[in-house]
């Protein structure tokens, strides 16, 4: 049923398919806090719970999980939804909010309350954290365990009611203070806040924990398999009290994978919220942060973050997956989509004595290679050219096939050019070459038969337009700066390097978002701030892939 692969299901896949088997009609959920904006990491998520439920026939919703009244933001949930979108997922009309089951979770509160499982306890939150013990040490009872079950409904009802301040009560859940796991040592099911939520305005001021809120927001929405990452294992128990003890029906199943980690890269919202804060990068969708919206406007495309997804599966065991893989997938879906362009990064002006002044002709370019659909361009080709400074070498190596005094080389589309003189200023700089070009060679090729070996790209210095090219390196200069105790040290002090370039004229109608091959260099998107008069283009990644390198090697 997964797709039609003859590969063998993945553990939450082979579960599901049983199910499925069995009657199962499959909903899941992507349950974001709207505290932050999506990251590479949620991709993996989302692919998870939405790919399972669009290969099984069943549907996915995507649920704000907004308990914490003070971290949230109507931002941000503006930008989950464009993201998944973006990422090619739809929850069709299963759009929801934590928040919107604020009664039907008291309800259950009261339900717990009811069958004598919970109680309203006055302990501070230090003396909390001390009767709670530790790993190996039990802990000790709330001195307020025992009050009957009308007081506790009477004092959650006055809880509710605004009568007393912010964190002089709570109500936990009445399980076992000498569990081996600490969650399930009477843990808080409400706490006191008198804080404005984002959609529920002043109508509470007491608020669910996540793990109660979110086990039953689960349940509520008839959630068959709610997927997650492998830190809510140790919750799992309590999940399942939950339920149980609220008389929830049905019973979601929980299984858990583990999360995405990538070199160079820190992923917690929490982080990269402390990255922009601290104006470490230009804002959230800064090109280089791990961030949906900063991987989009980097130039990623959803196909490639699907298919890096993919290629990860799904395990039990967290590990650091290589960037350099996300960037493989990365470059493999351009380099059958972007067409090909010629841009000049670092210029060195060439006249070509022997070509008439004022004169231009049209060269044939090809669109892209792997893709014939994509057609052909016109090439303006004239006297004065610019190529990149360090396709030409005064003094050249034995193997460099390049530009070098009295040698020849390969015009892109163009013709073969031979460098007679090169023109320097007074401190010694070459400032330009002068070159001659053979007429007979246009299309690349010379009738004589007499061959050049290296092609380089060019414009014309007449018709080039000018852009902002910024070029970005990993924001971190270490492969695991999560583990360091001072990760923001560990910034890439060189991530970001701005340069002009010289673009064939064509890209004056560059629209934001649009992705292109500089030829030989790497691939470039239209930043969302570009415009015709001001064109600025992120390069996206480089061509070279170190990661196919060092899978050859293997
Ligand atoms: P962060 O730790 O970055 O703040 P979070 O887990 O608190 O993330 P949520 O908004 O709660 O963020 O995440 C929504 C869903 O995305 C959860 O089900 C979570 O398991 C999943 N998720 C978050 N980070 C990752 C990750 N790095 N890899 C895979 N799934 C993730
Ligand atoms: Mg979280």
């Amino acid at each position: 049923m997964s797709e039609e692969k003859n590969e063998p299901l993945d553990f939450i896949r082979t579960i599901v398919s049983n199910d499925v088997a069995n009657g199962c009609k499959v909903v899941t959920r992507f349950p974001p806090e709207p505290n932050g904006y999506l990251h590479i990491g949620h991709a993996k998520a989302i692919c998870i719970d939405f790919g399972v439920a669009r290969e099984f026939g069943g549907v996915c919703h995507l649920r704000m999980d907004d308990t914490n009244p003070t971290k949230e933001d109507v931002e941000y949930v503006d930008s989950i939804q464009d993201d998944v979108r973006w990422l090619g997922f739809d929850w069709e009309d299963k759009f929801f909010y934590a928040s919107d089951y604020y009664e039907k979770l008291y309800e259950f509160a009261m339900e717990i309350i009811r069958r004598g499982k919970a109680f309203v306890c006055d302990l501070s939150a230090d003396e909390v954290k001390e009767y709670r013990g530790n790993l190996t040490e039990p802990g000790k009872e709330s001195p307020f365990r025992n009050r009957s079950i009308e007081e506790n409904l009477d004092l959650f009802e006055r809880m509710r009611k605004g009568e007393f301040p912010d964190g002089s009560r709570t109500l936990r859940a009445k399980i076992d203070m000498a569990h081996p796991n600490v969650h399930m040592r009477d843990p808080a099911i409400y706490r006191i806040r008198h804080a404005h939520h984002h959609r529920t305005g002043d109508s509470w001021c007491i608020y669910p924990m996540y793990d109660f809120a979110h086990c039953l927001s689960d349940s509520i929405e008839g959630i068959t398999h709610s997927l997650c990452t492998l830190e809510f294992e140790i919750h799992r128990p309590l999940y399942d009290w939950f339920i149980e003890a609220a008389g929830a029906t049905p019973h979601p199943r929980q299984i858990e994978f583990s999360r995405l980690n990538l070199t160079y890269t820190v992923m917690s919202k929490r982080r990269l919220l402390e990255l922009v804060q601290g104006k470490h990068v230009n804002g959230w969708d800064d090109p280089r942060m791990p961030t949906i919206c900063g991987l989009r406007r980097r130039g990623y495309t959803p196909e490639a973050i699907r298919k890096f997804c993919e290629i990860l599966g799904i395990t039990k065991t967290n590990s650091l997956s290589d960037i350099a893989l996300l960037e493989h997938c990365l470059r493999e879906d351009l380099n059958k989509r972007a067409p090909r362009v010629m841009a000049v990064m670092d210029p060195l002006k060439v006249v070509i004595e022997n070509y008439p002044e004022g004169q231009c002709e049209e060269l044939e370019a090809t669109n892209n290679p792997e893709d014939p659909t994509q057609g052909e361009r016109l090439v303006p080709f004239s006297r004065n050219i610019y190529i990149d400074r360090n396709d030409f070498m005064e003094e050249p190596p034995k193997k460099f096939f390049r530009l070098a005094p009295g040698a020849e080389v390969r015009l892109r589309y163009g013709y073969f050019i031979r460098c007679t003189e090169v023109i320097k200023d007074a401190a010694g700089n070459i400032t330009e070459l002068r070159c001659t070009y053979d007429p007979e060679t246009r299309g690349g090729s010379a009738p004589d038969g007499r061959k050049v070996k290296g092609t380089i790209h060019w414009v014309s210095a007449d018709h080039a337009v000018e852009a902002e090219v910024r070029q970005y390196d990993r924001l971190f200069s270490v492969e695991n700066p999560g583990a360091e105790d001072n990760w923001l040290d560990c910034l890439n002090q060189d991530s970001l390097e701005i340069k002009k370039a010289y673009l064939e004229p064509e890209l004056t109608k560059a629209v934001p978002g649009f992705i292109c091959q500089f030829e030989r260099q790497g691939y470039f998107c239209a930043d969302k701030d570009s415009t015709p008069e001001k064109l600025i283009f992120n390069r996206t990644v480089a061509l070279r892939d170190s990661w196919a390198k060092t899978q050859n090697k293997n």
